[in-house]
């Protein structure tokens, strides 16, 4: 764009300044902090030069909680007050997690309470608070690496994770005092990390095994622009049942009755199941020590061979939602155009094997897999925040179901179209149904179906005090805004009188991944080939901010610069980008915008050489080139 941002004078910054960005993956097992430093993104160890930050949290009576590896060596001895995977609670009902409760060791908080939370040596605790500890021990670790204050985050969350989800992890990180740029898909990140979304056209499977959970996910990537086609996955399947499996293996060596019911015994195995695990994929035999209670040690040898065999269901059964992605995306295994492998349990060599056979293309592994997620995620942030070049592209999410509420007849009106690009705000009218009609029920609802029971209820919310007035004229805005998190606010207004009201649509908590993956799956179906549609988007977007950039550059100092003529030129080229922006023709957008961008080089270089000027008046040339 030509024309250039002058600062106020005064308020000029300093150009060495960066603004620190970082990126968040918060795992369900591990999470990680990231930023951006000379151009290169790097993870952010700890004091002892550790990357992970074990997702763990252990409550005590006194002193403040321990968080990561102290928290995780004390999970053996104190399960109950040391509380792993709060990810899997995280903006879930009470009555969501009925099941998942039942495999917790933890003591639940009065059952009726719609948010979950475990009783511990210091009170009550909710996943949100769980989270936002980790993420408080996040924060402290980059303000002591890069000593400074945090500008903003991103954080990464499941593609899968519905609104309910996603507003609950910025309600942890805004607990945790961060301020939260965006919340990104994490198989976008690890496509981010990869560059893949500066490369041409191209459809992705992001295979994601972390420690409890599978992720499969396929991405559409177009100039910027993700889509995701299908996600699919296994929420309880990962690294933890390989090892669970291995220290079953490792017991039937054991052969000790008592044993097998010593629930602390059992969870000293696992430890010991996983640190062998993890030495065999660099080593071919491995050592297992196995502490017994009695204080004794058992050596085992385990090696990798024997143990391909023991983990392979694992692995086998993540194949079976990978075919379930492509079916879902309408795909076959020839239009995929790479893997990429994301999550630590990927680094088990067979897994890499088994993928790379059963997609038969070629597999993303150069980034560290523990690390990928942040990486992407801190290359967001720094863009973001305003440390790259404009023209580094910034990329769109879209929204994966369309938003609307209900009319008449039990139809939904769609407000906000599937795809769209977020942020983005949208408005309709609407008038009564009946004379003398003074309140108006507002039903907001996503979905791609006509009828209202095809789709999600999402909120409802009543607008009050219409003046009575025969049906149909009075005048009711109804605006939808979706921010560029994709979480949505939703306004009623009145023309005559202005009273308005408005929500912000809060989850619904509560949506099964199943749940979730149908109605992605239900959307696809009806989905048919609207990336002409996204470009438009995306060219108007860019078309307004050309226009506004040169309009309030004209209002400020117009006069100053211009001729008659070159100010009538430049306007009427405004005019005309701004006709063809409600024309459906995303090719002449651009072409107006590109032509209106060139004819303010003349007046961009004019403003640029009178504030070189005024910066340098006073003063003597040799000053500024000390
Ligand atoms: P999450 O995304 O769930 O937080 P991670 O991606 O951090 O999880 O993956 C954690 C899992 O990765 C654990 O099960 C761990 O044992 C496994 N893992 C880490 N390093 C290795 C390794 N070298 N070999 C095998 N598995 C590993
Ligand atoms: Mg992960």
């Amino acid at each position: 764009m030509a024309l250039l941002q002058i600062s106020e004078p005064g308020k000029s910054t300093n150009p060495h300044e960066r603004r620190l960005a970082v990126g968040i993956d918060l795992g369900t097992t591990n999470s990680l902090i990231a930023t951006v430093r000379s151009g290169e993104a790097i993870v952010l160890p700890d004091e002892e030069g550790r990357y992970l930050l074990p997702s763990v949290v252990r409550f005590r009576a006194e002193g403040s909680p321990q968080i990561g590896y102290p928290a995780l060596d004390a999970s053996i001895n104190d399960p109950m007050n040391t509380i792993a995977s709060s990810k899997r609670m995280i903006g879930r009902k009470t009555a969501d997690i009925k099941s998942l409760r039942d495999q917790l060791p933890y003591n639940f908080d009065d059952e009726s309470a719609n948010v979950p939370r475990i009783i511990t040596a210091d009170g009550p605790r909710s996943a949100i608070e769980v989270s936002a500890e980790i993420l408080t021990a996040l924060k402290k670790r980059a303000e002591t690496s890069l000593r400074g204050n945090l500008g903003g985050v991103v954080i990464t969350v499941p593609a899968y994770f519905d609104d309910a989800q996603r507003q609950a992890t910025k309600d942890a990180a805004k607990l945790a005092g961060l301020n939260v740029m965006r919340l990104l898909n994490e198989p976008t990140a690890a496509a981010v990390a990869y560059g893949l979304d500066q490369g041409s056209e191209g459809i992705y499977a992001i295979y994601d095994l972390g420690g409890g959970t599978f992720d499969v996910s396929i991405l559409h990537l177009n100039k910027g622009v993700f889509e995701v086609l299908a996600t699919a996955g296994d929420s309880a399947l990962g690294g933890d049942d390989m090892d669970r499996l291995i220290a079953e293996w490792l017991l039937d060596d054991v052969d000790d009755e008592e044993l097998s019911s010593n629930s602390q015994f059992l969870r000293q195995a696992m430890v010991s199941a996983r640190t062998a695990k993890e030495a065999l994929t660099e080593n071919t035999s491995t050592i297992v020590s196995l502490k017994l209670p009695d204080g004794s040690s058992r050596e085992i040898v385990l090696d990798r061979t024997t143990m391909d065999e023991i983990i392979a269901p694992v692995i086998d059964k993540t194949l079976i939602p990978c075919r379930r992605s492509l079916r879902d995306a309408g795909l076959d295994k020839d239009d995929i155009d790479g893997i990429v492998m994301v999550g630590g349990s990927t680094r088990v060599l067979s897994v890499k094997e088994k993928v790379e056979r059963f997609f038969e293309k070629k597999l993303y592994t150069d980034v560290d897999p523990d690390q990928v997620v942040a990486v992407g995620a801190a290359i967001q942030a720094d863009i973001l925040i305003g440390n790259r070049s404009a023209d580094e592209m910034l990329l769109l999410d879209v929204i994966p179901l369309s938003l609307g509420i209900e009319i008449m007849g039990s139809m939904v009106e769609k407000i906000i179209p599937r795809n769209a690009t977020i942020p983005v705000t949208r408005a309709q009218e609407f008038t009564t149904y009946k004379d003398g009609q003074t309140a108006m029920s507002i039903h907001v609802v996503q979905g791609e179906r006509e009828l209202v029971s095809d789709c999600r209820s999402l909120a409802r919310f009543e607008l009050r005090g219409i003046p009575p007035m025969a049906a149909g004229s009075a005048r009711i805005t109804v605006s939808f805004k979706v921010d560029a998190d994709g979480l949505l606010s939703v306004s009623a207004r009145e023309a005559t009188t202005g009273i308005e009201t408005q929500v912000d649509v809060k989850p619904s908590y509560g949506l099964t991944d199943e749940e979730v993956e149908q109605m992605l799956r239900d959307s696809i179906t009806f989905a048919n080939d609207d990336i002409k549609a996204r470009l438009l988007a995306e060219q108007r977007v860019e078309a307004e901010r050309v226009i506004l950039a040169i309009q309030s550059a004209l209002d400020v100092d117009g006069d100053k610069f211009l001729n008659d003529d070159e100010r009538s030129e430049l306007v009427k080229g405004i005019n005309k980008l701004k006709e063809l922006t409600d024309s459906d023709n995303a090719e002449s957008i651009k072409q107006a915008a590109n032509d209106l961008n060139q004819l303010s080089e003349v007046f961009a270089s004019r403003r640029m050489d009178a504030s070189i000027r005024s910066v340098m008046a006073g003063h003597n040339i040799n000053e500024f080139s000390e």
